[in-house]
């Protein structure tokens, strides 16, 4: 995968939640946010050879993009075992449109809260905390600590909150991007189809 274009076109083709789950924040980040989030820990050289975990991996984008780009090992640690069988039709889709066979991932069913094993990077999408409170945080607690490189993704409203936490947790906020993301129609909640929010991307070491 030589360029952000080329991500992006293969990230569009990997399918999304069938049954969002809105108890679990089940919002799946669109191709292009995944892939200027991928690109820009790939031009950090974060990604190739790194041992990479993706926190509430869900259907995968960010994790399959990271093996797309040459990562060691991809963790995807998901609490929800419904979506694992479009995980696996992603991983398939992957190997097919990169004609390339891959085995260098994990898949483990699990709270992220429990989980204890260090890694190089970790990716997320984590959820808002509008559902469950402080889950957002709870994620970016447990992902400074087991990791010195986190790409993490939160609500531009809170992300003064978020980077406070950050700093107390141990991390120095070392890159922040605002990105529009669109957020389709797949809960009963929205009312128009598509909604575009604002995300800000922080890139936090420690
Ligand atoms: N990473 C995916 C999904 C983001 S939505 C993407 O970028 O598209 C957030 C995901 O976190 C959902 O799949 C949800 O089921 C999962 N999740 C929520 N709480 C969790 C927890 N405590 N531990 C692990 N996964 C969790």
């Amino acid at each position: 995968m030589d360029d952000k274009k080329d991500l992006t076109k293969l990230l569009s083709k990997l399918k999304t939640f069938i049954e969002p789950d809105s108890s679990l924040e089940q919002y799946p980040t669109d191709p292009t946010t995944a892939a200027n989030i991928l690109w820009e820990a790939f031009m950090n050289d974060e990604i190739e050879h790194h041992l990479i975990a993706d926190f509430g991996a869900g259907t995968g984008i960010l994790g399959i993009g990271a093996l797309a780009m040459g990562a060691e090992q991809v963790i995807f640690i998901e609490i929800d075992p419904r979506v694992f069988p479009i995980l696996m039709e992603n991983l398939y889709i992957l190997e097919k449109e990169t004609k390339q066979t891959f085995s260098n991932y994990k898949i483990i069913e699990g709270n992220v809260e429990a989980y204890d094993q260090p890694v190089e990077v970790v990716l997320q999408n984590p959820p808002f905390g509008t559902r469950k409170n402080h889950i957002d945080t709870t994620f970016l607690k447990k992902a400074i600590m087991l990791a010195p490189t986190v790409y993490t993704l939160h609500k531009t409203s809170t992300i003064d909150h978020v980077k406070d936490k950050a700093t107390e947790y141990g991390g120095t906020v070392a890159e922040e991007k605002t990105l529009e993301m669109p957020l389709k129609n797949t809960m009963p909640q929205h009312i128009k189809d598509v909604e575009k929010i604002e995300v800000t991307l922080l890139k936090i070491t420690s």
